[in-house]
């Protein structure tokens, strides 16, 4: 049955509204229905840290964010590096540094803007997160779409077209179901459907609240949707990270560098590495003579390569050429290292442990 149609009459709103009721998720961002909406602070930074992050991963870090800065304007005053580090293995670290930009021009304005409009202008919203945040915290109707709601809608309506040319038509069947009043929480239904029923693998068409208008299980082939692009091979880089290491005044000691700027990484504390890039292998050239030795290597995928990253090792009594920090063997879980530089620390660890036992 097609059940396109103007909201807020569409059964399918009707049904997932009060789904939602009765099954919302608790979680620490969200209101339960029918309560008073949540600040968008806590809104706007869990949607950021929800981008291509699970749940799972991200509740630790909202709840020691919103406990260490506890408004948009704590956040705004904080120091980037201290915001970097908190950030640490959460991963996509430009997020972190556009939310720090974010929170600085939110509070230069002295509140968020209210409208889907105002928030797309601010730093680092794209068009899902500025459609969430006016949704959730302003009650305003905006078609929100992130990769839950894309799975339900082409479903439902069976859209046949591949990704990303679908994105349209997925957002022209969002948008035929979004209602004028609750929109938030239409959004967040949909959400709670794909995160738990309308699931990638095996959904469970069989308690699914829309399961009688869905186009895709009447066909038979709910996986089918959405229709994937066919698969590019990621490139495979190589590189090289380096432990290098002395005996400090209170005990063994590595040399950290801060990664510059906006490129990959940017504005982290990092082992040194020589060069490799999203688009380049590494030089393996080490950054001065010494007898380096083979600590093992690592592999980290990013978004768009994957990156085997071999781990040399020398000491250094004295500091290394440019900037850079002995920092203390003993507190490197709390360098903020990103996880593919945290990996590599410990696998330099367990190197050197196996070569002296
Ligand atoms: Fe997804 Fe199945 Fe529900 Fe359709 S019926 S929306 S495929 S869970």
């Amino acid at each position: 049955m097609d059940a396109r149609g103007d909201s807020p009459q569409n059964p399918i709103t009707q049904a997932l509204l009060a789904w939602y009721r009765s099954h919302a998720r608790t979680l620490p961002w969200r209101a339960p229905p029918g309560a008073p909406r949540m600040e968008a602070y806590r809104i706007w930074l869990s949607e950021v840290m929800l981008q291509q992050t699970t749940v799972a991963a991200v509740i630790p870090y909202f709840e020691t964010f919103t406990r260490r800065w506890t408004s948009v304007e704590a956040l705004a005053a904080a120091p980037e590096e201290d915001v970097m580090a908190a950030w640490a293995g959460l991963g996509y670290y430009s997020r972190a540094r556009r939310l720090v930009e974010c929170a600085r021009v939110v509070a230069g304005l002295g509140a968020f803007p209210q409208d889907e409009a105002g928030l797309r202008a601010l730093p680092g919203l794209g068009a899902y997160t500025a459609a969430a945040v006016a949704s959730i915290a302003f009650g305003q109707r905006a078609v929100v779409v992130d990769g839950n709601v894309e799975r339900v809608v082409s479903r439902l309506f069976a859209i046949d077209t591949p990704l990303p040319t679908a994105k349209t038509l997925i957002r022209d069947g969002a948008d035929s179901l979004t209602p004028d009043d609750h929109p938030g929480d239409f959004a967040q239904a949909m959400m709670d459907l794909g995160a738990t029923i309308c699931t990638p693998r095996s959904p469970k068409c069989l308690i699914c609240p829309v399961a009688e208008w869905c186009e895709a299980r009447a066909e038979g082939k709910a996986e089918a949707y959405p229709v994937k692009p066919p698969k590019v091979a990621k490139p495979a880089r190589i590189g090289t990270v380096f432990w290098i290491t002395r005996e400090g005044p209170q005990g063994a000691e590595v040399w950290l560098v801060r990664r510059e700027g906006k490129g990959l990484l940017g504005g982290m504390r990092a082992l040194p590495e020589d060069g490799w890039t999203a688009r380049l292998d590494g030089s393996r050239q080490p950054p001065f003579a010494a007898a380096w030795r083979d600590l093992g290597a690592v592999t980290h995928v990013f978004t768009h390569f994957s990156l085997t990253m071999t781990v040399q090792g020398a000491t250094a009594p004295t500091p290394p050429e440019g900037p850079g920090e002995w920092w203390p063997l003993a507190r490197i879980d709390e360098a903020g290292l990103p996880t593919v530089f945290a990996r590599a620390a410990a696998r330099a660890m367990a190197g050197l442990e196996l070569e002296f036992p």
